[in-house]
């Protein structure tokens, strides 16, 4: 579903162009769960805000669900990334005023979903995360925890393809951030598509497969629990598996 091709991404410094991805090449399957590890300033941010078309690459193809992204005006990339692709940060971003349900709700007003429908899906979504009897609840009146449950309910209302996380427990203690990775995992045994990024490689280690990135570069990209699949002087890294 997701296939990255020899993506480069620069921006200029002055004169200087500096060079952050330096030819990432990737596909993801349907159905996985893959983890992003690297350094900071290794590129992970720059490579999920490509991969959730907040930012187009300076070079290279991307293909989602079928889709070539690249020459795409922005209004159409918008719609593709609102119709595809659940956004958890790790800030959890909230909006502060509204309720938790509210915030659930959010996205699917943009699909003219009936007020009725919203409303349903909405507490659907936070009973299902363990949210139900919060739902009136505003962020401010909520644990960290419950925030980054809330903001993965909300990703997941418009029944995205892909869930896009970039750090999702790094703002939690380690107990939390260990509860928000069941239930990601749990989420993607029930069908969903997870694309987690993590300094962590304790919660790395949690995913069917770990994609390193060093430098702008792919190092490795191992299955859990297997060798490396290939490096990057052989062929293109991540073949779908
Ligand atoms: P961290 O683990 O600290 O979140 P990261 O791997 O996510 O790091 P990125 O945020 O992708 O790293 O940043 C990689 C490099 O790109 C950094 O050196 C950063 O300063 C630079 N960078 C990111 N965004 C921009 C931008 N909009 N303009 C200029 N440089 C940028
Ligand atoms: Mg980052």
């Amino acid at each position: 579903m997701i296939e990255l091709k020899d993506i480069k991404k620069s921006y200029s410094r002055g004169v200087e162009e500096l060079m952050i991805l330096k030819g990432v090449s990737l596909s993801i399957a349907q159905g996985e769960f893959v983890a992003i590890v690297g350094p900071s300033g290794s590129g992970k941010s720059t490579l999920m805000n490509t991969i959730g078309l907040l930012d187009v690459p300076t070079s290279g193809t991307y293909m989602l669900d079928g889709v070539a992204t690249e020459n795409m005006k922005d209004d159409d990339l918008a719609t593709l990334r609102n119709r595809k692709i659940g956004f958890i940060f790790q800030q959890f971003n909230l909006l502060p005023r509204l309720t938790a349900i509210e915030n659930v709700e959010l996205p699917m007003i943009y699909y003219g979903t009936s007020k009725k429908e919203r409303r349903e899906r909405s507490q659907r979504m936070l009973e299902m995360l363990g949210m139900g009897e919060r739902s009136h609840h505003k962020p401010s009146e909520l644990s960290g925890g419950q925030q980054q449950r809330v903001a993965i309910a909300r990703a997941l209302a418009i029944g995205p393809s892909l869930l896009l996380a970039d750090e999702p427990t790094g703002a939690l203690d380690s107990k939390t951030g260990q509860e928000v990775l069941e239930l990601m995992l749990h989420l993607n045994e029930i069908g969903n598509t997870i694309v987690l990024i993590t300094h962590d490689l304790h919660i790395a280690e949690n995913a069917k497969r770990i994609v390193t990135i060093r430098d702008g570069l792919i190092v490795s990209d191992t299955l859990n629990g297997s060798p490396p699949q290939h490096s990057p002087e052989s062929e293109p890294a991540g073949a779908t598996i």
